[in-house]
C-alpha cells in the first residue's frame, strides 16, 4: 500500500520504517526540513535500536521524505498522523499541531480525486478523532467523512528505546475506524504481523491507550510509594516487589520503586486523562495521586542529599543519568530535570554524565558542566545522584575513587560498588 506519515518524530520515524520493511511504499512528511533531508540520507533522526540500518535500507527506494504535503498526500492512499500532543498549561491536551497537520492533509483532499484513509495515531484523549480531526477534515477538504474519506485511529504502544522491535512484535494492535471500509484498509497493513487486529470504533481506540499508559503509570507510582514506606520500616521493597510480582494477577513489570516515571508519554498522558475526565466533570483521584507521588519522588533525592551533607552552596554535585530512562537520548520529563532544576536551586554545581543524552539535556540546562565520562563528572565531587538506569552505571568501581566525598543517592538501584557511602531512594 502507498502510506504517507506525517510527521518524523519518535513514532513517525519508527512508523515509516517498518511499514517500509513490511513492503509498504512510504513517504515521510514533516516541517522540519533537516529531519527530511537527514531521513533521505538514511539517517534516522532520533537515535533508536535498529532504526539506522532499516532507513539504510529503505530510504531513496520505497521510503521518500519530504516537507511537502501536496505530494505526499496526492501520491498515497493512507495518512498517518504521528505529531505531536503535548501538555497544555493546566495538563490538558494541546491539539494544536494535530489540527495544523489535520488541515494541511483537509487542503490536499479538497483536490485529490478517490478514496483516502487519514489514521490518527498520535496519542490523543477519546473523542478527538471523531469530534476534532474528523471535522477539520471536513471542514478543510469541503468531502464528507465515510463517504470521500475514511478515518480511523490506530494507537502506537512502543517503547522508546526498543521502538523498532515493538513496532515489529507488537502485544496489541488496536484499530478504532468510523465504518468498516477504513478499519478494513487499515487492518490489512498489518496482516503481516502475527498478531490479531482489535477493530473497534475511535474512542474505544483512544481510551484503550489512556488506560494502558495510566496503568502502568499507576504500578510504577505503586511501587514508589510501598518503597517509600518500605525504607521508612527497613524492609527492602524490591525484595517484596519481587514476590507481589510473582502472582500471574500482578506481572514483575514496573514495579521497581525509584526516582519516577519520565518520558514523553506517561506523564503526559495521564494528565490529558485528568483534563478529559474534569471536562466531563468526573474528578479522578486516583490518576492525580499517581501525578502527585510522580512529582514528589525526584525531589526526595536532593533531600536525602541536604541530610548527608547540609548546605549545598558551593558544592559539586554529580549527575549520573539524564535520559528519562536507559538505551535512549530522550530527555523529555526526565525526573533528572526537576533533580537539576533543584540543585541550581540550592546553589550547587552539577556535572552531568549520560552516554546519549548529554546534547539534548544542553537546551535545558546550558550552563552546567557536562562530560563524556562518568569518571570525569564524578572527580573531585561532594556527591553523586543516579538518575537513569544505564546497564554501564552497575560496573562503575573505581570511578568513585575520584571523588571528594564518596556520597552516592541511587534512585535507580543500579550501583554495585561496595565502600562507598551508599543510599538508595527508597532502600
Ligand atoms: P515527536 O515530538 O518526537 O515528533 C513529532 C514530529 O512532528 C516532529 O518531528 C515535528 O517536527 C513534527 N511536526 C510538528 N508539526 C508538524 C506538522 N504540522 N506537520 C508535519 N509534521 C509536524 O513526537 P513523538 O514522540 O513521535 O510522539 C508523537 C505522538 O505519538 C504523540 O501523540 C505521542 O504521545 C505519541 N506516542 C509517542 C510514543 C513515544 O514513545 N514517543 C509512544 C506512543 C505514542
Amino acid at each position: 500500500m502507498k502510506i504517507s506519515v506525517i510527521g518524523s518524530g519518535y513514532v513517525g520515524s519508527v512508523t515509516a520504517a517498518c511499514f517500509a520493511e513490511t513492503g509498504h511504499e512510504v513517504v515521510c512528511v514533516d516541517i522540519d526540513k533537516k529531519k527530511m533531508d537527514q531521513i533521505n540520507e538514511g539517517i534516522p533522526p532520533i537515535y533508536e535500536e535498529g532504526l539506522g540500518e532499516l532507513l539504510r535500507k529503505h530510504a531513496g527506494k520505497n521510503l521518500t521524505a519530504t516537507t511537502d504535503y501536496e505530494s505526499a498526500i496526492r501520491k498515497t492512499d493512507i495518512s498517518f498522523i504521528c505529531v505531536g500532543t503535548p501538555s497544555a498549561e493546566d495538563g490538558s491536551i494541546d491539539l494544536s499541531i494535530v489540527r495544523a497537520a489535520t488541515a494541511s492533509i483537509g487542503a490536499v483532499l479538497a483536490k485529490k480525486k478517490g478514496y483516502h484513509v487519514v489514521v490518527v495515531k498520535s496519542t490523543v484523549v477519546p473523542e478527538t478523532t471523531e469530534k476534532f480531526v474528523l471535522p477539520v477534515l471536513e471542514e478543510t477538504s469541503g468531502k464528507v467523512a465515510g463517504k470521500d474519506f475514511g478515518v480511523a485511529m490506530n494507537p502506537e504502544f512502543l517503547r522508546e528505546g526498543k521502538a523498532v522491535y515493538d513496532f515489529m512484535n507488537p502485544d496489541k494492535i488496536v484499530v478504532g475506524a468510523i465504518d468498516q471500509k477504513a478499519g478494513a484498509l487499515v487492518s490489512e497493513l498489518y496482516k503481516s504481523f502475527k498478531c490479531k487486529v482489535t477493530l473497534t470504533n475511535p474512542s474505544t481506540a483512544e481510551m484503550i491507550k489512556y488506560a494502558n499508559n495510566s496503568l502502568l503509570a499507576t504500578k510504577i507510582s505503586f511501587a514508589n510509594e510501598i518503597g517509600n514506606i518500605c525504607k521508612k520500616l527497613k524492609i527492602d521493597t524490591y525484595e517484596v516487589m519481587e514476590a507481589v510480582g510473582k502472582d500471574s494477577r500482578i506481572s514483575p513489570k514496573f514495579l521497581n520503586s525509584g526516582a519516577g516515571f519520565g518520558g514523553s508519554c506517561f506523564p503526559k498522558d495521564v494528565k490529558a486523562l485528568i483534563g478529559k475526565a474534569k471536562e466531563i466533570g468526573y474528578s479522578p483521584v486516583l490518576l492525580e495521586s499517581v501525578i502527585d507521588v510522580n512529582e514528589k519522588q525526584p525531589i526526595l533525592m536532593t533531600e536525602i542529599l541536604k541530610k548527608k551533607i547540609g548546605n549545598l552552596e558551593g558544592k559539586r554535585i554529580a549527575v549520573l543519568g539524564l535520559a528519562f530512562k536507559n538505551e535512549t537520548d530522550d530527555i523529555r520529563e526526565s525526573r533528572a530535570i526537576p533533580v537539576i532544576a533543584e540543585l541550581l536551586r540550592l546553589g550547587a554545581k552539577v556535572s552531568a554524565y549520560d552516554p546519549m543524552a548529554i546534547e539534548n539535556m544542553k537546551r535545558i540546562f546550558p550552563t552546567i558542566e557536562y562530560f563524556e565520562k562518568a569518571k570525569d563528572a564524578l572527580e573531585g565531587a561532594d556527591a553523586c545522584l543516579v538518575m537513569t538506569e544505564w546497564d554501564e552505571f552497575r560496573q562503575l568501581n573505581s570511578e568513585f575513587e575520584a571523588m571528594k566525598e564518596k556520597i552516592i543517592i541511587d534512585g535507580r538501584r543500579v550501583i554495585k560498588t561496595k565502600n562507598v557511602d551508599y543510599e538508595g531512594l527508597c532502600w
